[in-house]
């Protein structure tokens, strides 16, 4: 189809399952005439952490640090490190973004969540006034695929980990929405751990599927509704 799609992956080992979903995101997108750039974080042994190594050259006010603030200006005048302004790059071209993670903590694996804290500077992906459906990466379409070590009944309403939309307000509309990047539905594949191979398969055909059709989905109606209504 000619679209730009960056995954960008969080799993440290090839053969897990996270990077079996990966590999046929991969396979299958590339198939249908998309480039694909993978950012595979663990083994690019991605920085997560938000430090003053993110600015070359002088702070804007080395008196007292504040990150926000530095980086902003450092995005203005072309002073952020390198790996940053290499994501930065990923991230403007592609229309796209995957996400592929195994969930931590109700969450995504800390270097996942550096990549966020580190790649999406103001200036960048927002900026005073440009947030939400002004934020600064329009007309870009995210999907957060992921995988949980709980079984989909305990990510219910009534269930003891909640409706797993709960744990997808911060990502998607505290992260992607506030900068301006529309939402797809998520892709969840519950315990892979803990079902049988058949269901493996079955799992990982469903992801491959439904990449058959994603550039036809309408994006999610990305507001406090959808999460917790
Ligand atoms: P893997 O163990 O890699 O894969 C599962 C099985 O699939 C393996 O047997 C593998 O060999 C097999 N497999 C791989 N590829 C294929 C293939 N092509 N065909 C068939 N089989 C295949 N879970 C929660 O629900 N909530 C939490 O809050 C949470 N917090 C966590 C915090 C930490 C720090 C950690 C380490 C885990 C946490 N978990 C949590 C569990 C975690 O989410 C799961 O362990 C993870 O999602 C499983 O995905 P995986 O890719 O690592 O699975
Ligand atoms: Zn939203």
């Amino acid at each position: 189809s000619g679209k730009k799609v960056l995954i960008v992956y969080a799993h440290q080992e090839p053969k897990s399952f996270n990077g079996s979903l990966l590999k046929i995101a991969v396979e299958e997108l590339t198939k249908q005439g998309c480039s694909v750039t993978v950012s595979d974080l663990y083994a690019m042994q991605f920085e997560p952490r938000a430090t003053r190594n993110d600015i070359v050259g002088r702070l804007h006010n080395s008196e007292a640090f504040n990150y926000g603030v530095e980086t902003w200006e450092a995005y203005k005048r072309g002073g952020l490190s390198k790996d940053l302004v290499e994501e930065q790059k990923k991230v403007q071209e592609a229309d796209l973004l995957i996400f592929q993670f195994p969930l931590f903590w109700f969450n995504m694996p800390a270097i996942l969540k550096g990549w966020m804290d580190r790649v999406l500077v103001q200036g960048f992906a927002y900026d005073l006034s440009k947030a939400y459906d002004g934020g600064l990466l329009q007309d870009k379409l995210s999907l957060f695929s992921f995988t949980t070590g709980g079984g989909r009944e305990m990510y219910s309403k009534e269930g003891i980990g909640g409706d797993i939309r709960y744990v997808l307000w911060p990502m998607q509309h505290g992260i992607m929405h506030f900068c301006g990047v529309k939402v797809l539905e998520p892709h969840i594949c519950y315990a892979p751990e803990n079902v049988s191979e058949e269901k493996r398969k079955e799992m990982l055909t469903a992801w491959s599927q439904r990449l058959k059709t994603l550039w036809k989905e309408e994006p999610i109606d990305c507001s406090l509704e959808w999460y917790f209504k």
